[in-house]
């Protein structure tokens, strides 16, 4: 329902989690059953997730703390695929940990995907449409050279519906992927940061600086810059713009 990624950098100095916990709430207006993050920090990807109010998250997160990070994301669920548990809560990861993804939207063809991965010895750990994204992603990213926006543009060829996705890999500490269809995703532009998210509310209070993606664009966004491609892996075109109504409203 709510989307939210961030990359920082020391001359910035903000933790990626309170970015992300702070973009989460300014999208809590428009309704969810369960909130998650994930980051990454020193190699390592860590994640949380509950169902319920963001207040539950955070106060999970109080009782058992994650690393300080420059890079991380987060979701507000509104359950379309298996209930508001939190073993459905987003992000979702791939059978090796490496990989998280959070997803707005339906993977119509979920379940042809969820066989074929079954059927390849891969045990799925929730009941959603999203997770099968996080086991496909960690298929292609050897294949992909180990580039996740490249994983993903492969990925997304695969898929049906309607999405906006994003996802983290724990061997690349300052890369988050975005990509979309039929659902919204828009890129903030910052300096020495960059964010992501299904709406501009979730980060205007750090930049006013935005670019729409079109239908079928993955982004990957870096501390020094993004760079959008279509799922074809060409270059995108897309729309800057600037935002200009009221932070308060
Ligand atoms: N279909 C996904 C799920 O049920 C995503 C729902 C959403 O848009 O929040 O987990």
């Amino acid at each position: 329902c709510g989307i939210v990624g961030y990359v920082g950098g020391e001359s910035v100095g903000r933790d990626a989690l309170d970015v992300v916990l702070a973009g989460l709430k300014r999208l809590e207006y428009r309704g969810y059953d369960s909130a998650g993050v994930a980051l990454v920090a020193d190699g390592e990807l860590s994640v949380a997730r509950k169902a319920g109010k963001l207040g539950n998250l955070v106060a999970l997160l109080a009782e058992e703390p994650l690393p300080a990070s420059q890079t991380a994301m987060g979701h507000t669920r509104w359950a379309t695929h298996g209930g508001p548990t939190d073993r459905n809560a987003h992000p979702h990861r791939d059978c090796t940990g490496k990989v998280a993804v959070i997803h707005n939207g339906i993977i119509e063809n979920f379940a042809q995907l969820r066989d074929e991965l079954e059927s390849a010895g891969c045990e799925l750990s929730s009941d959603t449409d999203t997770e099968t994204v996080a086991h496909l992603l960690s298929q292609e990213f050897e294949g992909a050279g180990r580039n996740l926006a490249e994983a993903m543009r492969r990925v997304c060829q695969r898929l049906e519906g309607a999405f906006t996705l994003v996802a983290v890999h724990a061997d690349l500490p300052d890369v988050v992927v975005g990509a979309r269809r039929n659902s919204p995703l828009v890129v903030g532009l910052g300096e020495g940061e960059n964010f992501l998210a299904s709406d501009v509310a979730a980060f205007i209070a750090y930049t006013r600086e935005a670019l729409e993606l079109g239908q079928d664009q993955v982004v990957e966004l870096r501390r020094e810059g993004v760079t959008v491609t279509n799922f074809d892996g060409t270059p995108a075109a897309v729309r800057q713009f600037h935002v200009d109504w009221d932070a308060a409203a």
